[in-house]
């Protein structure tokens, strides 16, 4: 089963995708983390890319598609995966749609979480994240364990430096309006947009989306 997450930074995306990838068992494809472990490679691609990421600004249509084909097309994508934070630009989703053509590969249904701007404002600037195995934290809400992360018992954690307020407020959250909002459209026309609030606890919304799931 093939499923697109939609929804602004801070929604819970990447939470709810990787709920949803143990449940059902398919992989989780975050193009953000994707690409930050490419930064770690020190060479002129990583730095151009920490700059940009950093600055809350898109990679540009092109490299991220190839990174997503690329991705995609490995072995443990057969039987389905949940992209989340792709597409994020109506170039980028008709790139998918081609990819997706080519590959015979259907989108069961792209989920769309939506939030109101002040509690995104406050999950973003108070997310923290595990270095290790990316477990998502908040500072506000949800603190980092003090004797070490509950997944993976790893005591180290990492800020984002495009979660800081202004960063946030005045480009991913534009950008966001801008560039992905119109997808919701684009999704609706083809009938495959599912919609939820996602201002509830994370549990109580991984199980609407199971539901979902397993009644489609
Ligand atoms: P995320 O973890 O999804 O918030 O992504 C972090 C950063 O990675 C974004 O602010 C962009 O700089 C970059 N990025 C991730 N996915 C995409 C995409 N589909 N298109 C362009 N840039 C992206």
């Amino acid at each position: 089963m093939y499923f697109i997450f939609l929804g602004p930074p801070g929604a819970g995306k990447g939470t709810q995708a990787k709920i949803l990838s143990k449940e059902i068992k398919i992989p989780h494809l975050s193009t953000g983390e994707i690409l930050r472990t490419i930064t770690e490679t020190n060479n002129d691609t990583g730095k151009f890319l920490k700059d940009v990421m950093a600055k809350g600004l898109l990679v540009s249509d092109d490299l991220i598609t190839k990174v997503v084909e690329e991705r995609i097309l490995l072995e443990d994508c057969k039987n389905g995966f949940i992209l989340d934070g792709f597409p994020r630009t109506i170039i980028q989703a008709n790139n998918l749609e081609k990819i997706l053509k080519k590959n015979n590969i259907k989108i069961k249904s792209v989920i769309q979480i939506n939030v109101d701007d002040e509690i995104l404002i406050k999950r973003i600037t108070g997310r923290q994240v595990c270095k290790k195995c990316n477990k998502i934290y908040n500072k506000y809400f949800d603190p980092f364990p003090e004797d070490g992360c509950y997944e993976c018992g790893k005591k180290d954690i990492m800020t984002r430096s495009d979660d800081e307020e202004d960063a946030f407020k005045n480009v991913r959250l534009k950008k966001y309006n801008q560039e992905t909002m119109p997808l919701i459209e684009y999704y609706q026309k083809k009938n495959q947009l599912y919609t939820i609030d996602g201002s509830s606890s994370a549990d109580k919304i991984a199980e609407k989306i199971l539901k979902f799931i397993k009644s489609i």
